[in-house]
């Protein structure tokens, strides 16, 4: 006989008894539901052991991960939003916004910074999906904007990593009118040969994959992450279709062409030096040409 016997046979714990497992020790896989401590979890960056399964991180992860010793400089580290709509929802946007940043030591949904990638220097504008969504409002296109402007002024190549729910409607049209300044600003970039890698992470959705997130000279993607416009059950309400299996995963968006490759975030770094180095000589090259042949023509 086994040296335990279950002797109650269809034992059933209702839900409100059941023990949840502690926040903050273990992490419990959504995809594949396997089990592994925290510090085993932060050490595979935050993707799961067993599937690949990447969990959502935020801009101090990755911050951590692509800039050379985690040093760097952040830029416009105190810009806040004001409440131009005098916006109410459930609570007034002012509150909502003091709250949040309470809860997340974020001031809002994007942070930019400069520093050193593998030795090259590199300008990266990294969203936050903790604050609000990740949903793009004026201070969001302001700090990409300016990051812009600094990776033009200082010639760097310039790297976004998206992670949004779309625009934020607290802000409504002042959030549409960064669409098209973020836009405007890496059309400028593009003009003056700059490289502009676009990351698009889970999820990506809304305005921000309508303006900045697919605009990259390179757009990637990280394994799994959601990419998309609108949301499927949107979608599926209004074409009153079933959807595509893996609709909207990075994958599926690869396959039809939107992506250039998709990137573990473990072998991220290494790609971003890989083609940075591929591709900076050559542009830094050309540029150069061509500033001799203007010099050459004005002469
Ligand atoms: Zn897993």
């Amino acid at each position: 006989m086994p040296w335990f016997k279950r002797v109650e046979k269809g034992i059933i714990t209702p839900t409100e008894e059941k023990k949840e497992t502690p926040d903050g020790l273990w992490f419990k896989c959504p995809d594949c539901k396997t089990v592994t401590s925290m510090t085993e979890h932060r050490k595979n960056l935050k993707t799961c052991v067993k599937c690949n399964y990447h969990d959502r991180v935020g801009s101090k992860e990755y911050f951590a991960i692509l800039f050379d010793d985690n040093k760097f400089t952040e830029m416009d580290e105190d810009m806040t939003s004001g409440d131009p709509l005098n916006f109410v929802d459930s609570k007034p946007y002012p509150q909502r916004t003091a709250e949040t940043q309470r809860k997340t030591g974020l001031k809002d949904a994007v942070r930019t910074a400069y520093g050193k990638s593998g030795g090259r220097d590199i300008t990266i504008a990294c969203m936050d999906f903790a604050y609000i969504g990740g949903s793009m409002g004026s201070v969001v296109g302001e700090k990409i904007a300016r990051a812009i402007d600094h990776a033009r002024k200082t010639r760097t190549p310039f790297m976004m990593i998206s992670k949004s729910g779309g625009a934020r409607m607290m802000e409504a049209g002042f959030s549409l009118m960064q669409m098209a300044k973020t836009s405007a600003k890496l059309a400028l970039l593009s003009e003056e040969k700059l490289p502009y890698i676009s990351m698009l992470t889970d999820p990506t959705t809304g305005g921000v994959t309508a303006s900045y997130a697919m605009l990259g000279d390179f757009n990637i993607a990280e394994p799994g992450a959601l990419i998309g416009f609108a949301g499927p059950r949107v979608i599926k309400e209004t074409i009153g279709k079933d959807l595509p299996k893996g609709f909207q995963s990075a994958e599926f968006v690869l396959e039809h062409g939107f992506l250039d490759f998709i990137v573990d975030r473990k072998e991220l770094k290494q790609r971003l030096v890989d083609l940075l180095g591929m591709i900076m000589p050559a542009t830094e090259e050309k540029n150069g040409t061509a500033k001799t042949q203007k010099a050459a023509k004005s002469a």
